[in-house]
């Protein structure tokens, strides 16, 4: 099982309102399409910014998808897709949110200061594994 099938295991989606207003059911399946997109258009067309971030203010599911995209940038990834998802989590992190609404469950902390915490917590993860990785496996 990959990583990235994992970490989006972990989130109730329907939990989340979408940016799109709707349930963010369907960003479980937009993101495994986002890492499977064999160029960057193919990634950029899925539009994952929307549903995450309403003019740059996170939405409820944004740590769930900088999470995932953290699961995601440890995988085999093409290079567009990899842009793609690099971008969005920059999106993410470097956000103009104030608060983006109150995470449903037992987390009520606000997304705006949950996705750069996500992604940090996340980075010494990254550097392991890529330490880990073998010499001819590195790609950056
Ligand atoms: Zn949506």
């Amino acid at each position: 099982m990959r990583l990235i099938d994992v970490e989006i295991g972990r989130y109730d989606w329907a939990s989340f309102e979408c940016g799109c207003t709707k349930s963010a059911v369907h960003l479980a399946g937009d993101l495994r399409r986002l890492a499977k997109a064999q160029s960057e258009e193919e990634a950029r067309a899925l539009h994952i910014e929307n549903h995450a971030l309403i003019q740059s203010i996170p939405q409820q599911p944004a740590e769930a998808v900088a999470s995932v995209l953290m699961a995601a940038l440890a995988g085999e990834l093409s290079p567009g897709a990899r842009f793609v998802c690099l971008d969005l989590l920059g999106a993410l992190v470097f956000n103009d949110g104030e608060l983006g609404g109150e995470v449903p469950g037992d987390r009520p902390a606000g997304v705006v200061a949950a996705v750069p915490g996500c992604v940090d917590g996340c980075l010494p993860w990254h550097r392991r594994q890529r330490l880990l990785r073998p010499e001819g496996d590195r790609d950056g």
